[in-house]
C-alpha cells in the first residue's frame, strides 16, 4: 500500500522501505515515561503519559529530537504492545497519553486505541504538518489536539525542511483541530481543545508575527503557546542565524504583538527556559 498519511505523499510502500518520513511500517518508539515537562495544563501533577515515537514527515534542520526524529534509534513494537503501553502509563497516573509526532503511525494507532482505549485524555502532540482527511479519520479517538504552528514563509519552511507548503497545510489542519470544543477540568487541567505552540526563532520575528495575525482568527476557539525555549541543536552547520538562543528583545516584541492583537488564550515562557532540560534522555 501507498503512504498518504501526510502532506509528503510520497506513496512509499513501507513494508519494503521508509518514506521520506524515515519510518517502515512497524511502529518505533523512542521512549514512553511520565512526562513532567509539558505545559501546566497537560502535564497536571503525575505528568504526561507520552510515548515518543520515531521518524518524522517534517525532519527540521533544528530538531532537539534529532536521533528520534531521524529514526536513528528506537525499539520497534507491535499493536498490542502499543496498547499495553498506554494501559502501563495510565495505571502509573497519567494526566492523559500524550502521542508524541503521531502522524507517520496515525492508522496503527487508531489499531491500538481500538484494542485499549484509555479513560484519560489522548492527545494528538503534533508537527502541523497534516492531511485534514487522516485527522478526520483519527479524530474520534483524539481529546486534545497540540500542535506546532512553525512557519508562516514558505521561503523559511523550505530553507528549514525542505517543504514549501508547510503553512498552508498546517493552518488547514490546526483550523479543523481547533473545532474540538476547549473542556478544562479540576485544576485548569485540559480535558479538551487545541493548544497550539509556537516556537520563536532567531531573527525570525516578522514571521511570528503573521502566525499571530493568522491565529487572531481562532483566538476564541483555542490557545497559544509563545515559546522562547529555542536552543541551537540539529544539523544547523549550515544555517549561521540558527547557532543561538533567541534574545529578550525579539521575545518580547513577539509577546507585546500577540497582545495588541487581543489574544488571551496565550501561554508564555521564561526566557531562561532555553535550556537542554526539555530534550529527555532516550531509552532505545
Ligand atoms: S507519512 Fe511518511 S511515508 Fe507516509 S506520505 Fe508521509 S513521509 Fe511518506
Amino acid at each position: 500500500m501507498r503512504c498518504d498519511l501526510c502532506p509528503n505523499m510520497c506513496g512509499a510502500d513501507r513494508t519494503r522501505a521508509a518514506g521520506r518520513c524515515g519510518a517502515k511500517e512497524t511502529v518505533r518508539i523512542a521512549k514512553y515515561y511520565l512526562h513532567p515537562f509539558e505545559e501546566p495544563v497537560i502535564s497536571g501533577k503525575n505528568g504526561s503519559g507520552t510515548v515518543f515515537f520515531c521518524g518524522c514527515p517534517l525532519q527540521c534542520v533544528f530538531c532537539q529530537n534529532y536521533e528520534v526524529s531521524r529514526n536513528l534509534r528506537g525499539k520497534y513494537i507491535s499493536d498490542k504492545e502499543l496498547a499495553e503501553i498506554f494501559k502501563k502509563l495510565e495505571d502509573a497516573g497519567a494526566t492523559n497519553i500524550n502521542l508524541v509526532n503521531p502522524t507517520h503511525y496515525s492508522r496503527a494507532i487508531m489499531r491500538a486505541l481500538e484494542i485499549y482505549r484509555p479513560n484519560i485524555p489522548v492527545v494528538y502532540n503534533t508537527h502541523g504538518y497534516e492531511r485534514k482527511e487522516i485527522l478526520f479519520e483519527i479524530d474520534p479517538y483524539i481529546d486534545i489536539y497540540l500542535p506546532d504552528m512553525k512557519f508562516f514563509s514558505p521561503a523559511l519552511s523550505e530553507r528549514y525542511t525542505g517543504i514549501s507548503d508547510y503553512f498552508e497545510k498546517a493552518s488547514a489542519a490546526i483550523e479543523f483541530m481547533a473545532e474540538k470544543p476547549l473542556v478544562f477540568g479540576d485544576k485548569g487541567i485540559m480535558k479538551s481543545g487545541t493548544l497550539v505552540r509556537h516556537l520563536v526563532l532567531p531573527q525570525c520575528t516578522s514571521d511570528s508575527k503573521k502566525i499571530l495575525d493568522w491565529f487572531a482568527d481562532i483566538k476564541d476557539k483555542a490557545f497559544i503557546n509563545v515559546m522562547s525555549q529555542y536552543t541551537p541543536f540539529g544539523d544547523i552547520e549550515k544555517f549561521p542565524e540558527l547557532k543561538r538562543k533567541i534574545t529578550k528583545r525579539e521575545y518580547e516584541s513577539v509577546l507585546e504583538y500577540a497582545m495588541s492583537l487581543g489574544i488571551e488564550n496565550m501561554f508564555y515562557q521564561k526566557i531562561e527556559s532555553a535550556e537542554e532540560i526539555y530534550i529527555p534522555k532516550w531509552d532505545y
